[in-house]
C-alpha cells in the first residue's frame, strides 16, 4: 500500500459572489476577484477578503491539484506584491 503520490490539493478562493442586491432580486456583484486573506493564518482577519472585506465563504472556492516538487522552484519569491491584492 506505499504512495508515492506526492499530488495534493490546494485550496484557493476566487471571486467573489456576495451578491449585494439579493434583496431585491437584482444581482449586483463587487467585481472581487479573487480572496485575500486580511491577516494572518489562523486569525480571523484570515476570513476577510482585503479587497472587498466579505467573508472568505462569498468568495468561490476551486480545488487546484499540485505536484510536490523539490527540485529547482521555478517560482520567484523575489517579487514582493505591490500593497493591494
Ligand atoms: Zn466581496
Amino acid at each position: 500500500m506505499a504512495s508515492n503520490n506526492n499530488k495534493h490539493f490546494l485550496v484557493k478562493y476566487l471571486e467573489c459572489r456576495h451578491n449585494y442586491a439579493a434583496r431585491s432580486n437584482g444581482y449586483v456583484l463587487d467585481g472581487c476577484g479573487e480572496f485575500c486573506p486580511t491577516g494572518a493564518p489562523e486569525t480571523l482577519e484570515s476570513f476577510i477578503c482585503a479587497a472587498c472585506h466579505c467573508h472568505r465563504n462569498f468568495h468561490r472556492k476551486v480545488e487546484v491539484e499540485v505536484e510536490d516538487r523539490v527540485e529547482s522552484p521555478i517560482i520567484s519569491i523575489n517579487h514582493p506584491s505591490h500593497g493591494t491584492c
